[in-house]
This record gives structure tokens, C-alpha cells and sequence, in this order.
């Protein structure tokens, strides 16, 4: 099982650590022809979604990575990655891949004290450590949306077919769950699409 990583600007070291401590591979996409490898997950770490976004762009990654989300790939967006993800941005006209039905507020909790960390609950998972830096969170979730965690009313994680979204940094605390979750997504996906393959022969 090979997980990439977006790995242009951002916290994308700490995932790698955390999908390295679970026994999975992992490759860095820094560059186009690393995007245009096999891979069966996609991780978008936290970071500044602007610069990210930005330099999506310019290194030629955008319509690649957005074409596999599009595709089905598993995806992991935490916290800027969340944003990469939002179809909407309620305080920003930018939109960046907008795979995901979801209006997100950027800085919501504010841009200098919005950093704080709690334990909330994680459908499917149960209690959790969540940090938060600088965060994000989900204002309006399409009904399709499967909300998966709110703190103090406030959305923080959401599962839409193959993405999952987290305003949090799972990767920054001791805590694999959430890893292990998306791990399980990406088996799921590939157990379904061999399995589609053999009803194709
Ligand atoms: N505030 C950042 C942004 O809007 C996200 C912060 C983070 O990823 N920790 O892009």
C-alpha cells in the first residue's frame, strides 16, 4: 500500500512519520512526474492553503491530483488540506480543488489564538486528541456529508466518499487512529476495485 504526500510546503513530514510508524510507503509529491507514479492514497497536510494552492499550480500538480480525487482515490485533508479540498471558502473567493461539499471558514477561530488543543469524539473512532493550529473549521456541510466530529458545535471532520477532512492535526499527537482509519479507506477502495477487475475478466 503506497500513500502519497503532498509535499510542497507544509506539515507533511509528520504524516510521513505517522503512515511510516503504521508500516505503510510512502513517496513525496514535490513534482509533476512524482504525482504521475501508482500510488492508492493521498494525503494533504496542513500548511497555508494559499501557498499550497499556489504552488499547485505553478509545479503543474493541480489537474493530476485533482483528476485522481475526482477519480476516487482515498484522500486525507488536514487543516489546510481541508481547505485544498472545500468546494466553498466562506471568507475567501479562492477555491482550490472543490471536491468536497463543504463551506469552510479559514482562521475560524482566529488568526493569532486560534491555536488550542482538546479531546472530541470521532464517529467511527471514539475519543480523540485534536490540535488545532490556526484552524479551519466546516460551516456548512452538504447532506450528502457524513459529519464525523464537532467541536463546540463547530464541524471538524467529515467523510464524503473517498475524502476525508479534518480541521485538526492527527499527525501531531502520539494518537494513529485517524491514520489507521484512512488506512482502512484505502483498503476498502482497493479490495473494491480488484474486486471489480475480476467481475471484469
Ligand atoms: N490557516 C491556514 C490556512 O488558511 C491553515 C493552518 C494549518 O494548516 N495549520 O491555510
Amino acid at each position: 500500500m503506497k500513500i502519497a504526500v503532498l509535499a510542497v510546503q507544509g506539515a507533511f513530514i509528520e504524516h510521513e512519520k505517522m503512515l511510516e510508524n503504521l508500516g505503510a510507503d510512502c513517496i513525496e509529491i514535490r513534482q509533476k512526474k512524482d504525482a504521475e507514479k501508482a500510488f492508492d492514497g493521498l494525503i494533504l497536510p496542513g500548511g497555508e492553503s494559499t501557498v499550497m494552492g499556489k504552488l499547485l499550480k505553478e509545479l503543474d500538480l493541480f489537474q493530476i491530483l485533482k483528476s485522481k480525487i475526482k477519480d476516487g482515490i482515498p484522500v486525507l485533508g488536514t487543516c489546510a488540506g481541508l481547505i485544498l479540498l472545500a468546494e466553498k471558502l466562506s471568507n475567501d473567493e479562492q477555491v482550490h480543488f472543490g471536491t468536497l461539499p463543504v463551506t469552510v471558514r479559514r482562521n475560524g477561530y482566529g488568526r493569532q489564538l486560534g491555536s488550542f488543543h482538546t479531546d472530541g469524539h470521532m464517529a467511527g473512532i471514539g475519543t480523540i486528541p485534536m490540535t488545532f493550529i490556526r484552524a479551519p473549521y466546516i460551516e456548512i456541510a452538504d447532506p450528502r456529508v457524513e459529519i464525523l466530529a464537532s467541536v463546540d458545535d463547530k464541524i471538524v471532520a467529515v467523510r464524503y466518499q473517498n475524502q476525508l477532512g479534518t480541521s485538526f492535526h492527527p499527525e501531531v499527537t502520539a494518537d494513529t487512529r485517524v491514520h489507521e482509519y484512512f488506512l482502512q479507506m484505502v483498503k476498502d477502495e482497493r479490495y473494491r476495485t480488484v474486486n471489480q477487475n475480476i467481475e471484469n475478466i
